[in-house]
């Protein structure tokens, strides 16, 4: 298969041979003990390790990837679980699509034999993007691909003194691989860039590329690459009843696609921009008036459900890549209707979930924050 839609070509920087000894003598002293490393890494152990990894910091992703190697051991376990099981496992991790795609993806291999042998084959994968690819195809398979994230790029863009830019970086990355050593290579840089060559500060005095440095050299690594201005995400106001049929809460699952896809959450809305509900400038208590009153309209269209909204309970603020959310959580009860499953609601379906069931279902962190609003009056958590 043609390589057409790769980076464009290198930048005119001249790779330096003695650099890959320097970072791989280095690597071989310094390499940090990973689960899915050395003799834990294979093809399945490397692709969800590096889909953890997207977002997420090595330490938090440790204990995620043991849990999930223990429950679903090989790719067939993957493919045949549950979704529910899945995003269980994934439960606190964020960006629940990483998982949606990895359940996606891994009946995609069973179903064609076996993973696949070649970055492009990796590349067709759900949620599979050039870094993973590059990653799993260096680590797991031994071909010469490199693996460009933000901790490459800014490694390679202070080493060249270069601006950045993922497209030009992995041109150079891929010049600058030492044959048959790309997996180390690409493994030496991101230890490297999550250790001594940080975002905001830079040990160039303990660093085995100082000498092929340029950035470090001039004392300047804190300049490179450079800094593109920060978008800052809009505001968005959510609503979310709390039902409640004794120690049980009524959640629902919202459909597989989209945000907090096949996720359990109250019942509620993210209310449009424009919702006059939403209107910052209005009075607080006419704002409340107006949010119970969408709510309301939300569960009825949603689920069929006439609710009687009262108090609010509080409020949960929260933070995506590409918004920042704010929940208003109502106490509320049924006031007509039955909770049931649905397909063509937000929801697929609606259960009354017992605190001893909520760590078995793929809960958003939204909704455990809401969840764990205090009680009125202050009694501990509803869970
Ligand atoms: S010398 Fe400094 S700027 Fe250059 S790679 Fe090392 S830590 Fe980063």
């Amino acid at each position: 298969m043609a390589r057409a839609a790769r980076a464009p070509a290198a930048p005119a920087h001249l790779p330096d041979p003695l650099m890959s000894v320097d970072l791989l003598t280095w690597y071989a002293e310094r390499a940090r003990e990973l689960p899915w490393r050395g003799a834990g890494a294979s093809p399945y152990r490397s692709w969800v390790s590096e889909v953890m990894l997207q977002q997420t910091r090595v330490e938090v992703v440790r204990g995620y990837f043991n849990r999930w190697m223990l429950a679903l051991p090989t790719v067939e376990d993957l493919a045949n679980a549950p979704l529910d099981d899945v995003l269980a496992l994934w439960s606190g991790l964020g960006y629940y699509s990483r998982a949606r795609n990895l359940h996606a993806g891994a009946k995609v291999v069973v179903a064609a034999g076996g993973f696949p042998t070649s970055f492009e084959g990796w590349r067709a994968l759900p949620g599979v993007g050039d870094y993973i690819a590059g990653a799993v195809c260096s680590i797991a398979l031994g071909l010469d691909e490199p693996a460009v994230d933000g901790n490459l790029e800014r490694v390679l863009a202070r080493v060249h003194s270069h601006p950045g830019g993922r497209a030009e970086i992995t041109a150079l990355a891929r010049r600058l691989l030492p044959a048959g050593r790309a997996g180390d290579w690409n493994q030496a840089l991101m230890d490297l860039g999550s250790s001594l060559c940080g975002p905001k500060s830079a040990r160039c005095e303990e660093c085995p590329l100082l000498a092929h440095c340029g950035a470090g050299r001039e004392g300047q690594a804190l300049e490179f690459p450079l800094k593109k201005a920060k978008r800052v995400a809009p505001a968005r106001v959510a609503v979310g009843a709390l039902l409640r049929r004794g120690e049980a809460v009524l959640l629902g699952r919202r459909q597989p696609q989209g945000l907090f896809g096949g996720l359990f959450e109250l019942p509620g809305a993210l209310l449009a921009e424009a919702d006059p509900a939403a209107d910052p400038e209005l009075h607080p208590t006419d704002r409340e008036d107006a949010l119970r009153s969408a709510l309301a309209l939300a569960v009825a269209d949603g689920a069929g459900l006439r609710l009687g909204v009262g108090a609010l309970r509080g409020t949960v603020d929260h933070t995506l890549t590409h918004m920042r959310l704010q929940l208003y959580v109502f106490e509320a009860e049924v006031l007509s209707g039955a909770p049931a499953a649905r397909v063509d609601g937000p929801w697929d379906t609606l259960r009354w979930i017992l605190p001893s069931e909520r760590a078995s279902i793929g809960l958003s962190t939204l909704a455990t924050k809401a969840l764990d609003l205090p009680l009125r009056p202050a009694q501990g958590t509803l869970f």
